[in-house]
């Protein structure tokens, strides 16, 4: 690393710390020529996760589009909007460590409905109809079933004025 005032690249670390959450180390240094004190950052580097949709082509990874997609989900539910976003952390965090290889969007939308399901209940059916991962539509009502009554109407509600429900 050259000293920006003298371009000479001998210096010494004076301090180390981490920062931004443990996402970057920065260090300070000194100049061993002309004794000038700079800072220099060390991050892990960001590969981003690239998606492969049903129709083959692929996409990086949105974080926010798919917390759009949980919020829908999570509309009017007991779910805090810090759950939500240590959901899609865990998520982000499992995705990147399979970083390098094409991602199925199927497979995110696995994750999302493995994560809201111990959650709410509500919500998990809301998600699960909107991407259509029920493997049939007799899966979905299976499921829809197994609600009470007031956990099906709210599905229900929602579905009519924002969702669709799977085609048979
Ligand atoms: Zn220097």
């Amino acid at each position: 690393m050259r000293c920006p005032e003298c371009d000479a690249t001998e210096n010494k670390v004076v301090d180390t710390r981490t920062s931004r959450g443990g996402r970057a180390v920065r260090r300070r240094r000194e100049c061993l020529v002309c004794d000038s004190r700079f800072t220099t950052y060390e991050y892990i580097e960001e590969r981003p996760i690239q998606i492969l949709k049903r129709d083959g082509s692929t996409q990086e990874f949105d974080r926010k589009k798919l917390l759009n997609s949980i919020r829908v989900a999570c509309a009017k539910r007991p779910v805090s909007a810090s759950a939500m976003e240590s959901m899609i952390e865990a998520i982000e965090d499992a995705l990147s460590r399979q970083a390098g290889v094409e991602i199925e969007s199927g497979k995110v939308g696995e994750m999302v409905m493995d994560a809201l399901r111990p959650l709410d209940r509500v919500a998990y059916v809301r998600y699960a109809s909107v991407y259509r991962n029920f493997q049939d539509a007799g899966e979905f009502q299976e499921f829809v079933a197994e609600l009470d009554h007031r956990q099906r109407q709210e599905v229900q509600a929602l579905n009519q004025v924002e969702l669709t429900l799977p085609s048979s």
